[in-house]
């Protein structure tokens, strides 16, 4: 099919986007530079993304005749962040579509399911089990050896995530799920973290930026790399993998993949983020088309920005107090400072990211 069977949004038409973070705020710029305008969706009136959108609807996102309202004012919903419930969207009467689907954010939503759902495509991931008492901890810990127990639900940056390297630690991370869902997955001794920032648009095309090395502390993206040191057979497979996975949900629009990446070049994925990416950050710094207008142009019915990287370069999460620092940021060259509008700084909390570029070297 062509590109132009489609119906494709003109400037001047109406987007909504669930979830006001940082996420939607730069969805929101991306949106206004193609000429279209913006709704955000979100319950805090002084959520990141409501000073760059058009207007502003506070509602909670079970809220299902704020969701059709919504709906009657824009010509597609999308969404920025993957703990958008699912039945409101599903139970209401849309007068748009939704991109992606919430197929795709039902499976992000529950870790059991994402990992199924990897195996049923063909796509490796850590050995696991869903585990619902102590006893199942215990015997996926007997079955699987060291491993990190998760929620099942709404785990991010890191968070609702215990360690177990010997029985001992057994109990207490048990107890630290505080009766959640869970699910204990072996822990994978990789050489390194890479992610694919792809997007799948309406005709079926797929595009992927380059991959970033991602580097972590204590559970949040602290560093993304550009180039990644894998070779380029792993990114190919990586890239495939994305691919795989974006036609399986009949996805459209951009979409975070994390891998592992075993010392023999081999894959594990970790999970998806139905949205765009922290990880895909310095996209807007070293590509002509960045991550977020790439979702933009997706949902929007448009043609794929072709997604090269013109630079180098290294993004740097500024979180916490790390905002203090910024005045050292806009001294130094070729850096790109893009702070979130966020006044409270709170420990762990994404207050911003900078992207510092060096010239290509392969
Ligand atoms: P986010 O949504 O911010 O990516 P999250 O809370 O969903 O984070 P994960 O991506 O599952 O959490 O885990 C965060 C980090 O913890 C991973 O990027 C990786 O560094 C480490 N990690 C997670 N699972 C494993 C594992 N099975 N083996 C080794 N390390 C792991
Ligand atoms: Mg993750």
């Amino acid at each position: 099919m062509k590109q132009n069977d489609f119906e494709s949004l003109k400037p001047g038409d109406w987007l909504g986007i669930l979830g006001g973070g940082q996420l939607a705020r730069m969805l929101a710029v991306a949106a206004a530079r193609l000429g279209f305008n913006t709704i955000v969706f979100d319950p805090d009136k002084n959520c990141p993304a409501a000073a760059m959108a058009n207007e502003h609807m506070v509602a909670a996102y079970d809220d299902v005749a704020a969701l059709e309202a919504l709906s009657a004012r824009v010509s597609v919903i999308t969404y920025e962040f993957e703990n958008v419930p699912c039945g409101p969207l599903d139970g209401a009467d849309l007068r748009c579509e939704i991109e992606p689907g919430t197929q795709a954010l039902a499976i992000a939503q529950d870790r059991v399911l994402e990992k199924d759902f990897f195996n049923s495509i063909g796509i490796a991931t850590a050995p696991y089990r869903q585990v619902d008492t102590l006893r199942d901890v215990e015997a996926a810990f007997a079955a699987i050896g060291a491993g990190i127990l998760k929620t099942r639900h709404l785990g991010y940056d890191g968070k609702g995530q215990a360690r177990i390297t010997n029985i001992a630690d057994i109990a207490t991370s048990f107890a630290a799920m505080q009766g959640a869902p869970a699910v204990y997955e072996g822990f994978i001794a990789f050489e390194r973290e890479v992610s694919v920032i792809a997007a799948r648009f309406k005709n079926g095309a797929f595009t992927a930026f380059d991959l970033p090395e991602n580097k972590h502390e204590g559970g949040i993206l602290r560093q993304s790399i550009l180039p990644a040191h894998i070779t380029e057979s792993t990114a190919m497979q990586a890239k495939a993998h994305s691919e795989t996975l974006l036609a399986a949900l009949g996805y459209v629009g951009v979409a975070g993949i994390e891998f592992f990446v075993m010392a023999d070049g081999s894959l594990i994925a970790n999970e998806y983020a139905p949205r765009v990416h922290n990880s895909g950050h310095w996209t807007e710094a070293a590509c002509a088309i960045s991550q977020f207008e790439q979702h933009i142009r997706a949902i929007a019915g448009l043609a794929p920005g072709v997604s090269v990287r013109h630079s180098d370069c290294v993004m740097h999460n500024l979180i916490g107090d790390d905002v203090y620092n910024v005045r050292q940021w806009l001294d130094t060259k070729n850096a790109h400072v893009h702070l979130y509008g966020k006044s409270e700084v709170r420990d762990g909390r994404k207050m911003g990211h900078v992207t510092v570029l060096s010239n290509k070297q392969h």
